[in-house]
């Protein structure tokens, strides 16, 4: 998922040794681990096995929010107004931090989510880490810019940060979501607030030390452990003046309700998907093969912009079936346990999102050809076979909704119109691929094809230094590159009268 970052993963050591047993399990409120007021707490199971894992993490209620969010008015004047290159420092000094203790925030996050080391579990300790650096390079780089001033009136716009900002974020990259969030959210001088999702909140939790270490003054970088409960809260706070959110199309949908109801507060959503590649004639087969058997089993399927729906120009569709099948067959040889040093996929994270996958992978079977996979894996434990169904009906329910598991439907198509026409027949608009070796075919699906990012030869990626986001209700606004900046402040327009 982008070459520098894979770059990075030689960096990433153990110096913390937290364990689920040592690691504090509370608030990381104005710079000190404290007792959640409320007095449920969160109970959390290794999809590997079901085990439970903890049953103490602290669930941030109103009181415990509106703490944190008071610690950060309190911070943001004089953080605003730090010097970017202290600001800088800070940044770059935690994403040392976050690679120096990678293997204990990964272990950590393995835990619960199931994510192999070799794999996704490095990925996200080096997107966190990436993240903060990469924003790191902004601080002084952003304020703002001037507009002629032949008409006697100097412009000057001020990009000014809004304030208390929270990221509310899901399971499903529980680091790699950190950087993208926080990173420009500081950059630009504003207080931060996260909170990781119920189900695997450990790494978050270990932050705390991390950013105390860092040196970012207290109330500035903050992280609040809790369920829905605790998000609905920050999203219906009338002093949060920005919700950053990553997670389902349904809940997003209730975010932006809420931020209109309460303070009319800044939102961007980054929601789910049901990404196209679209294979032509005339590709690399053994390169769409290899992309398109890898986007849908990364992180056992479980990220938003896979690749779930492949289509095939009906010349090399025979091919491309027999390579794709036996790719997808190497991928199952790879399912297991995630503590193995050989595993790269993991489990799916919890019985819940097992049962969905099941459920849809059960009523698939009526729904196309079973070409592959379609079981469970092992005796006990979330695993499923990665599976893909073949000539499936454009409005069967595995063509239309998000799986959100190791599971694709692949069909033939003949023409580039009939193919543009189905790829964009969708709710959601995330990525799409494109494979084919004629430029200005790539070029006429680029600007065709309705969704926030177009991969050619490749699917399935994700940049810093480029936009991330959906089109439809995939999300609204972007992450990543100058856009994050601009979703975490306010431009001032200030007129400067010369002509007296
Ligand atoms: P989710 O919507 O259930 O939860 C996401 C976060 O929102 C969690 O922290 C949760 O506690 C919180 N939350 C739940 N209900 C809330 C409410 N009413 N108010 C405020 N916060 C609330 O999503 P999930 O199951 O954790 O994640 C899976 C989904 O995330 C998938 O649909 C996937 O496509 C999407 N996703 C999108 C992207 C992207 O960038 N587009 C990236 C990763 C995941």
């Amino acid at each position: 998922l982008g070459p520098s970052l894979k770059e990075s993963t030689k960096n990433i050591s153990s110096e913390f040794s937290w364990t689920k047993s040592n690691l504090p399990k509370k608030l990381f409120i104005n710079n000190e681990y404290v007792d959640s007021k409320h007095p449920k707490k969160l109970e959390l199971h290794n999809p590997k096995d079901g085990s439970l894992v903890a049953n103490d993490v602290s669930l941030a209620g109103e009181q415990d929010v509106d703490a944190a969010v008071a610690a950060a008015e309190a911070a943001f004047p004089a953080w605003r107004k730090t010097l970017p290159n202290v600001r800088r420092d800070c940044m770059l000094k935690l994403a040392d931090l976050i690679e120096q203790n990678g293997k204990a925030l990964a272990e950590l996050t393995r835990e619960t989510l199931g994510a192999p080391f070799g794999s996704f579990g490095s990925f996200e300790i080096n997107m966190a880490a990436e993240g903060f650096r990469y924003f790191a390079g902004w601080t002084d780089k952003f304020a703002g810019e001037t507009y002629p001033q032949e008409d006697g009136f100097l412009k000057i716009v001020r990009n000014e940060p809004l304030g208390v900002t929270c990221g509310i974020i899901p399971w499903n990259g529980p680091l790699a979501n950190v950087g993208m969030k926080a990173g420009p959210a500081l950059s630009t001088g504003n207080c931060f607030i996260l909170k990781p999702s119920e189900k695997t909140p450990f790494a978050a939790l270990a932050l705390g030390t991390l950013i105390r270490e860092a040196g970012f003054p207290p109330g500035v970088f903050q992280v609040i452990s809790g369920d829905g409960t605790t998000g609905a809260l920050l999203a219906s706070h009338m002093r949060v003046r920005k919700v950053s959110f990553t997670g389902s199309t349904s809940t997003g949908r209730r975010i932006q309700e809420m931020a209109a109801r309460s303070n009319l507060k800044r939102v961007t959503l980054e929601l789910g998907g049901k990404s196209p590649a679209v294979v032509f004639d005339d590709c690399n087969l053994d390169n769409a093969v290899a992309w398109c058997a890898n986007a849908i089993t990364a992180n056992t399927g479980q990220v938003c912009f896979a690749a779930s729906r492949v289509y095939v120009q009906e010349g090399i569709y025979k091919e491309f079936v027999a390579k794709y099948k036996q790719a997808m067959k190497d991928k199952a040889a790879a399912v297991g346990d995630p503590d193995a040093a050989t595993t790269t996929i993991g489990p799916l994270v919890d019985k819940m999102q097992f049962d969905r996958v099941s459920g849809f992978i059960e009523r698939g079977r009526s729904q196309g050809n079973l070409l592959v996979g379609g079981e469970k894996v092992g005796g006990k434990g979330y695993y499923v076979q990665p599976t893909v169904f073949e000539n499936v009906a454009h409005d069967a329910e595995i063509s239309q909704e998000e799986i959100f598991g190791p599971v694709a439907v692949l069909n033939s198509f003949r023409t580039e119109e009939e193919i543009v026409a189905l790829a964009n027949d969708s709710e959601y608009g995330l990525m799409a691929g494109v494979f084919t070796q004629d430029v200005n075919r790539a070029m006429r699906l680029a600007a065709e094809l309705d969704s926030g990012m177009v991969g050619v030869n490749c699917v399935s990626m994700a940049f810093l230094q480029a936009p991330f986001g959906g089109n439809k209700q995939s999300g609204i606004g972007r992450e990543n590159a100058i856009n994050a900046l601009r979703m975490f402040t306010e431009p001032k327009t200030v007129f400067i009268n010369l002509t007296y």
